[in-house]
């Protein structure tokens, strides 16, 4: 498989560093867990790989530092693909599992659904939001139920401030009111004031009030942050707290 002609990209079998393969998902585990094959490659759009580079090795600089573990590998099925949008042009990613060097994982088949541990959901919410942090569109399983086998993310739109009136922003940020901050949110992508009241408490718990993500984005960037290393360390928010 690749990306469509009149397009040029790179092919790569890591993100990041070489040790961080790609593997390809190509069935499950009993569980809903995928199952993934070797070291294989992807076509890539360049500008977007150093999106992919930077995405990757900063997460592992998250969860090494915030968690203790360390990536061992990312689970995809499908960089470049010949089909509408952004997979068409290279500049879209659909993940499906992070592997660490301990054996602990964050699978995104498994880890958002309810009947999870709260550290996985927690897991699940910081890779989320760490996509968020590199793409402007990031589709998870709040978004339609294409995207609950896997999170897609893409390039198509800039990295810019919460966008209260966008479905995939929305959704985030209740999940993450829900897993890291005991808030009983919907998850329905609409922001009322129920939503914006969790919002608040969740800023205040990140010690960030003095900051405007919904307006702002590289206060965005600061505030997915905060749910990236929570997440990722499995710690309720007000663990880790910005200097405001
Ligand atoms: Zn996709």
């Amino acid at each position: 498989m690749g990306h469509c002609s009149g397009y040029s990209a790179v092919s790569r079998n890591y993100v990041g560093l070489y040790e961080y393969e790609l593997r390809h998902r190509t069935s499950y585990n009993s569980d809903g867990t995928g199952i993934h094959g070797g070291r294989h490659s992807e076509h890539f759009n360049s500008t977007f790989l150093g999106s992919c580079d930077n995405w990757i090795k900063n997460l592992n600089f998250f969860s090494s530092n915030y968690g203790g573990r360390n990536v061992a590998w990312v689970g995809d099925v499908g960089v470049g693909v010949c089909k509408p949008g952004m997979h068409g042009q290279a500049r879209a990613f659909d993940l499906t599992q992070l592997r660490f060097t301990n054996g602990s994982f964050i699978d995104m088949n498994y880890s958002w659904r309810s009947s999870r541990t709260l550290a996985h959901k927690r897991g699940y919410v910081a890779v989320a939001a760490q996509c968020r942090r590199y793409a402007g569109t990031v589709l998870t399983a709040w978004y339609n139920s294409a995207h609950q086998n896997h999170i897609h993310f893409d390039n198509g739109t800039a990295v810019t401030y919460i966008r209260t009136g966008v479905k995939t922003d929305t959704t985030l940020v209740q999940a993450s009111c829900n897993f890291l901050n005991g808030e009983s949110l919907a998850v329905d992508g609409i922001w009322g004031s129920l939503t914006e009241a969790a919002y608040q408490r969740l800023l205040g718990r990140f010690n960030m009030r003095c900051t405007n993500p919904k307006g702002n984005r590289s206060d965005a960037v600061v505030f997915l942050s905060y749910i990236v290393r929570h997440g990722l360390a499995n710690r309720a928010a007000g663990t880790y707290r910005h200097n405001c």
